[in-house]
């Protein structure tokens, strides 16, 4: 995996409670605290249980990172429902999910509410992983890498060269989200150095070849190891998974 530390992420998405929540951030915390040298664990609790968390995190596994599944990108104001950087920030996060499919395509984000989003949290010094991934109909119609690409640079079109060292890509084919589908190691290996092109188009060599790029999309214990050897692929956003403090510790220890 070149000498890029790999980079695990747990997506809770709309699970837990606060009882729930609390319960697997110390299992989690626990299990990983030790594997934290070899590679960087993030996991994105619901917004409502991030102070708990990030309070049993810090305590239990201080270089675990706290993480939040999404963001607007204004800095206040009427905008019922949102929630800001600086909110995020004094909740003690440290990483924003920007563009997850489920943003896309079932919230409706679009290319240039994504890239406002992506910017703001580069602005407010966060760290981001921005998703994107193509559907089965573009996979079917050969459209694969031209889509990554357009996400690509739709997204990063004002990030600087110093903002872009803080973001992380996650390659998440939408038909693999929590479908139990995963892409081929081939496949995905196929998307990721294509991914990583494009990056060195917009970065060059060295930005490019130090982004991590994850892969997202029916992550398991069982599968993780193969797909964590492809060369461009530096870890995973795991979903379903990462529910279960046990295999995202199996998930985490593949990657490391
Ligand atoms: C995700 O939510 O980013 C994801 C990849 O989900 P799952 O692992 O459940 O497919």
């Amino acid at each position: 995996m070149a000498d890029r530390k790999p980079f695990v992420g747990g997506n809770w998405k709309m699970n837990t409670n606060l009882a729930a929540a609390s319960e697997l951030a110390r299992s989690v915390a626990d299990g990983v605290a030790e594997r934290l040298g070899a590679t960087e664990v993030a996991i994105f609790p619901p917004f409502p249980y991030l102070l708990s968390v990030g309070s049993i995190i810090k305590s239990r596994a201080p270089g675990l990172l706290l993480g939040a599944q999404d963001c607007w990108h204004r800095p206040d104001g009427a905008f019922t429902g949102e929630v800001s950087t600086s909110m995020l920030l004094d909740a003690g996060v440290q990483a924003v999910l920007i563009g997850h499919s489920e943003r896309r395509h079932v919230m409706g984000d679009s290319e240039e509410t994504i890239r406002l989003k992506l910017q703001a949290v580069l602005d407010a010094e966060l760290r981001a992983v921005l998703c994107i991934g193509e559907t089965l109909e573009q996979r079917e119609a050969g459209e694969t890498d031209r889509v990554n690409e357009g996400q690509l640079r739709s997204a990063l079109a004002e990030v600087s060269p110093e903002q872009f060292e803080r973001v992380t890509v996650a390659y998440e084919p939408v038909w693999a989200i929590g479908t139990g589908k995963t892409a081929t190691p081939e496949d995905a290996q196929g998307a990721h150095a294509h991914v990583r092109g494009v990056l060195t188009e917009l970065f060059g060599d060295a930005l490019a070849g130090a982004c991590r790029i994850q892969y997202g999309g029916s992550v398991k214990p069982a599968n993780a190891g193969e797909l964590f050897a492809c060369p461009d692929i530096d870890g995973g956003l795991i979903g379903g998974a990462s529910l279960k403090a046990a295999d995202f510790q199996s998930i985490v220890e593949a990657a490391g």
